[in-house]
């Protein structure tokens, strides 16, 4: 069961370099995770315990993943990923016991970074539902509160949560002590649009012709992982045509294609 719901990296490959934009973003996550973790005498010596948790905020494929492998590998700690969503719809007992074991996996691998993606799955407010699941998801959040109490003192697991739907949060988990740094992590601007073309284009062969300036600006409204798509897209605009230089109009075409496929009929809609 373990292996299915949790992820764990000894050494993920993702480092600050390969993140653009989220410079502000990224110096809270290091001063609140990396920190602790480098230099934990510090905060003694001020006096002050260091921030428990930290809650990243945003839209979905920002780079919150990202940040956490960054600090995780920068640090050189263990990355243990966890959903929110594979916490929910379990039996009576067992997502409060899937808690345990991630935390129990964290001591074993420490130091070590635990990031549970999804929080709001288990720490939604409450809702007028009176099914039976609501009060399971509950405890599965009051165990997982219960683990941070007991680790807040010391450096070696740090826990980042992320979260699509902030606005749905249980506000008991920003308490302090908990999740009390809460970063929020937006689309990335024109800047930082371009900085990521550049770090998706690293090892492609570009033709003369591509602006990564040019492309930012026509691309407002793309997330990092929008960006990427479309790196990966014009590659193979340049494949089917049997050329070997990706050029300035495949990337245009690859963000047309993917900006129309995002507005396929929506059934939802009437
Ligand atoms: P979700 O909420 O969907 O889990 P997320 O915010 O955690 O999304 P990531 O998984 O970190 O997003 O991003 C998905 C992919 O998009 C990354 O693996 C990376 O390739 C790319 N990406 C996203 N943001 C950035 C960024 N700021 N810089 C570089 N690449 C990015």
């Amino acid at each position: 069961v373990r292996a299915r719901v949790m992820q764990v990296e000894e050494s993920p490959d993702v480092g600050y370099e390969d993140i653009g934009g989220l410079h502000d973003q990224l110096q809270e996550v290091r001063e609140t995770v990396e920190l602790p973790m480098e230099n934990p005498d510090i905060f003694d010596t001020v006096g002050i315990d260091p921030p428990s948790g930290v809650l990243l905020h945003g839209p979905p494929g920002t780079g919150k993943t990202m940040m956490a492998k960054a600090v995780a590998a920068q640090t050189d700690a263990t990355f243990i990923k966890m959903a929110g969503s594979e916490l929910v719809h379990k039996f009576i007992g067992e997502g409060a016991k899937l808690v345990r074991d991630l935390f129990q996996v964290a001591r074993d691998h420490e130091p070590a970074v635990v990031f549970i993606d999804e929080i709001d799955a288990i720490a939604s407010k409450r809702t007028d539902s009176k099914t039976s699941g609501d009060a399971e998801v509950q405890r599965t959040m009051m165990q997982l509160l219960s683990e941070m109490d007991g680790f807040s003192e010391r450096g070696d697991i740090r826990i980042i949560a992320a979260t699509n739907r902030f606005d749905m949060l249980d506000r008991a988990i920003l308490r302090p002590g908990r999740f009390d740094r809460l970063i929020e992590v937006p689309h990335p601007d024109e800047d930082g649009r371009e900085k990521i073309f550049q770090i998706h284009t690293r090892g492609m062969n570009l033709a003369a012709d591509v602006d990564f300036t040019e492309l930012a600006e026509e691309t407002d409204g793309s997330s990092g992982a929008d960006v990427k798509a479309i790196c990966t897209e014009a590659g193979m605009f340049a494949i089917r045509d049997d050329r070997d230089e990706v050029t300035m109009a495949d990337f245009r075409n690859a963000y047309d294609k993917l900006t129309n496929d995002d507005e396929e009929p929506d059934v939802s809609r009437t």
